[in-house]
């Protein structure tokens, strides 16, 4: 894809500076530092995908794999450093979106990693299937629908036995169908919304804490949407709000058992949702154009939130709500 950063590029382009600076030596640089001469970091305000977008329509759940661009999930870019050597992790939503940026850079920790997905979504979970294990590590696809509360219940079970226990859980899972008015909001829709987002979050949650040890750490996926709710997205918008609450709250529960509860709240984020009816029709060749940075973010941009509050490195972070919104946000 041609506005997506290539990472090959970079290194060229860093490879180019420090070729010059050597050839220049100190003297060169009129006694500058030579560390003046390293390649800055990469510009995150043009680094990604800009608006104006290819209009693009997917039926729900949407894939990753049909989108344009391509959503970057970190899949060539994202490097570990054993910050989650030997964790079991279970997260849901992983097949695409952030929830598969945080399953790819769990394994590059040195995580093993259980997801969960639709079955539709059989495409887009190969794909994460190989990525982990292409890190070295233990894979367990666990496709189902988490409106069903057995499901749920066998989701955590399978994941605790197949990886031989759970340390961190990602809820991440999410419908969200964007509606002018709260009258083209079905009762069904509703229920889907409410279902998915926190019924679903509450069983897995709750049979997941008889494997969760001291150390363990839940992170949940909310929103902006928690503090600023979009008029199109009014039940989505209630249930992230439920979702930054339920975290706060429950934090303080199991903070003396030594479990963390965080939660992220992305911004406008590049993913199959806003494909699939997620978004008013013909709105999405502007998505981003609004937030400072003037672009949405991609999911590999998350990738870093998630492992830190799933790492022991935020080890006095609980009930917190990170923002990665490009610029806006927060409470
Ligand atoms: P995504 O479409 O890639 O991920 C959502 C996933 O939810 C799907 O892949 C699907 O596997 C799963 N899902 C939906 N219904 C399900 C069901 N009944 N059973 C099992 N799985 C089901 O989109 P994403 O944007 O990466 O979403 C991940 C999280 O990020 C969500 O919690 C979403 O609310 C949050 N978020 C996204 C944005 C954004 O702009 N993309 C902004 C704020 C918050
Ligand atoms: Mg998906």
């Amino acid at each position: 894809m041609s506005d997506r950063p290539d990472p090959s590029r970079r290194l060229l382009v860093g490879g180019l500076t420090t070729g010059v600076a050597a050839a220049l030596g100190a003297a060169g640089l009129g006694g500058r530092d030579a560390r003046a001469a390293t390649p800055a970091a990469p510009n995150p305000a043009t680094e990604y995908p800009k608006p104006p977008f290819q209009d693009q329509e997917q039926p729900w759940p949407g894939l990753a794999s049909r989108m344009n661009p391509r959503p970057d999930h970190g899949e060539t870019s994202y490097k570990g450093s054993e910050r989650l050597a030997g964790r079991r992790a279970l997260l849901t939503g992983a097949d695409s979106g952030i929830g598969r940026a945080a399953a790819i850079a769990f394994a590059r920790e040195g995580a093993d990693v259980a997801f969960n997905y639709l079955p539709q979504e059989e495409e887009d979970a190969r794909e994460v299937v190989d990525l982990i294990r292409k890190a070295g590590r233990k894979a367990v696809p666990l496709p189902g629908d988490i409106r069903n509360k057995a499901f749920c219940r066998k989701l955590v079970a399978d994941a605790a036995r197949e990886l031989g226990g759970l340390d961190i859980l990602v809820n991440n899972a999410v419908y969200q169908k964007a509606a002018n008015s709260i009258d083209e909001i079905s009762d069904e829709d509703f229920e889907q919304t409410f279902t998915t987002n926190v019924y679903a979050m509450f069983w897995i949650t709750k049979a997941a804490l008889a494997h969760l040890q001291p150390g363990s750490a839940i992170v949940n996926t909310s929103s902006v949407n928690a503090y600023e709710p979009g008029e199109s997205l009014i039940d989505y918008a209630a249930t992230k709000a439920a979702i930054a609450n339920f975290s706060k709250g429950l934090a303080k529960q199991l903070a003396p058992k030594g479990i963390r509860v965080n939660a992220v709240a992305p911004g406008p984020i590049w993913t199959p949702l806003q494909v699939s009816g997620g978004k008013l029709p013909h709105t999405l060749p502007h998505f981003g154009a609004d937030t400072p940075m003037g672009r949405p973010g991609q999911p590999a941009e998350l990738a870093g939130i998630y492992v830190l509050l799933a790492s022991n490195e935020a080890s006095y972070s609980t009930g917190q709500v990170f923002g990665a919104v490009g610029g806006r946000g927060g409470p």
